[in-house]
């Protein structure tokens, strides 16, 4: 039931989150539901859950969900500071701003902690993945980012994935900007927890973020925490009978969520959300190489989800072209990384091929 008051946009967000919603799921906003009740809990909450794990594995036994306020970084706060016992030792693989707020993270809550710290516009070294894993018998959990929304570059998820189950650590996979939009399978790759959020490729509005995770490893995160509000062991054993949450939910970004997940079955799953994304990405990157764009990333590291485009030249201002594009209906996104003067375009959310053509069109008269 589309409420047809709901008012267009007036412009695009082309980034990675918030990003630009339809107007389904902007309309499931406006009616209010009782946390306590049980339209909510089992009627919302419970099945939100349980698509959820069916969007992730096809083996659901084995995996639930847990759902928990605050953005992504919450998300990612929560599950390595429940996941990693006081024991334990924490071995972060980053090559962006997310792997290093992993790192932040750990830092502020003590974790017991190595960091692997590559170049950004580069994989991983798997070679050297392999070495500290071999050296260094401490290590029990693993942590990674799937696309570092930094640079736009997809991480090696699968060999990653692979190396850490070789050696039996417990994989952390920040997939914030990619689930939804990639398929992925979170057991055939061993994942033991998995984060996104609720604003990124599920297409609904912020205000929480979500870890997939084993059952059997949530169970063995009891008490393990050190936070009360994060606690995602906790969170997740108040969750699992009820579908109450420990603390006030975000009733209305939960219902548009619902509608979100609708949506994305109507479009035909992560298959057809994939392809799409893959399209826009296609025309963006065709596009703006047709006005003189390059990449930052080779062809081969670049994901589907956001871009990183270096300036055209030194007199470039991206503060100038930024207002004209967004006076014309986009909004861009600033660059992220200190080696190069780029500017990020990020191709989901509710942006179809044509818009990404009225945007390279646009992007053409700004120039
Ligand atoms: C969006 C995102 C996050 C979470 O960031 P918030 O600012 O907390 O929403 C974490 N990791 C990645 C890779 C992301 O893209």
């Amino acid at each position: 039931m589309i409420n047809n008051n709901i008012p267009d946009n007036p412009y695009l967000l082309m980034t990675p989150g918030p990003l630009s919603t339809s107007k389904g799921v902007r309309n499931a906003m406006l009616q209010d539901w009782c946390t306590w009740d049980d339209d909510y809990n089992v009627g919302i909450v419970q099945n939100i859950r349980q698509r959820l794990v069916r969007t992730a594995t096809e083996d659901v036994e084995t995996y639930s969900s847990v759902l928990m306020q605050g953005s992504g970084s919450f998300g990612v706060e929560a599950c390595l500071g429940t996941a990693v016992p006081a024991g334990g030792k924490l071995l972060i693989v980053s090559n962006g701003a997310y792997g290093r707020r992993m790192v932040q993270i750990a830092e502020r809550l003590k974790i017991h902690y190595v960091n692997l710290d590559c170049e950004e516009t580069q994989a991983p070294s798997l070679h050297e993945i392999n070495q500290l894993l071999e050296k260094d018998g401490d290590i029990t959990h693993v942590a990674v980012v799937h696309c570092e929304t930094t640079t736009g570059i997809l991480n090696p998820l699968q060999e990653i994935a692979q190396l850490v189950r070789q050696y039996d650590k417990v994989l952390i996979v920040d997939a914030m900007s990619s689930f939804g939009g990639i398929p992925m399978d979170v057991s055939s790759m061993g994942m033991d927890f998995m984060i996104s959020s609720s604003n990124k490729c599920i297409q609904g509005v912020p205000g929480f973020s979500f870890v997939i995770a084993k059952k059997e490893q949530l169970l063995k995160s009891k008490g393990n925490a050190r936070s009360l509000v994060l606690d995602l062991a906790d969170q997740w054993e108040q969750m699992e009978p009820s579908g109450k949450w420990r603390y006030t939910s975000p009733t209305h970004v939960v219902r548009a969520f619902y509608q979100a997940l609708n949506e994305l079955e109507e479009e035909g799953g992560v298959g057809a959300r994939y392809q799409r994304y893959k399209q826009n990405h296609r025309i963006l990157i065709e596009g703006m190489a047709s006005l003189g764009f390059k990449t930052l990333l080779s062809e081969e590291l670049q994901s589907p989800i956001i871009t990183s485009f270096l300036f055209p030249d030194r007199n470039f201002n991206f503060g100038i072209f930024y207002q004209k594009v967004k006076q014309r209906g986009f909004v861009l996104y600033p660059g992220k990384i200190s080696k190069a003067d780029t500017f990020r375009i990020g191709n989901i959310g509710e942006i179809y091929p044509e818009d990404i053509r009225r945007l390279i069109g646009t992007l053409s008269d700004c120039l």
